[in-house]
């Protein structure tokens, strides 16, 4: 399920904090919310909340988790090596190239290695 947060329906900031009774847990040997209350507080723009609550938003995925998913995505595929024709710029092919392995321990900076040798760092940048 995807996750979303709860943001401020004024200047939009997820510094939001919400009055709750706690009742303490015996055993989890810690206080647990046990009930919500309406009042609400945006910490960012010190505005209390009304009874309408917070807006929410979607929680975007970081760049980590979109190379986690490149990855994901790329492992066991086979890529079309394409040339560049020198005369009208398009792109012939050339060789096709399984992916060997993947080494994700940077998940911004993927390192993919192909069946012939071949290697390239595919970088993750966060968009605007
Ligand atoms: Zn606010």
């Amino acid at each position: 399920m995807p996750k979303i947060k709860m943001i401020c329906p004024y200047c939009g900031s997820d510094d939001v904090t919400r009055d709750a009774l706690a009742r303490w847990s015996m055993p989890k040997q810690k206080w647990e919310v046990s009930s919500e209350l309406d009042t609400m507080q945006c910490e960012a723009c010190g505005r209390e909340i009304g009874p309408d609550g917070f807006d929410t938003a979607p929680v975007e995925a970081d760049t980590r988790d979109v190379g986690l998913a490149v990855r994901d995505f790329l492992e066991g595929r086979t890529l079309s090596i394409h040339q560049e024709n020198e005369d009208e710029g398009t792109l012939v092919p050339v060789a096709d190239a399984a992916v060997d392995s993947i080494d994700a321990s940077d998940p911004n900076n993927l390192i993919v290695a192909l069946d012939n040798g071949q290697r390239f760092t595919l970088r993750v940048v966060a968009g605007t």
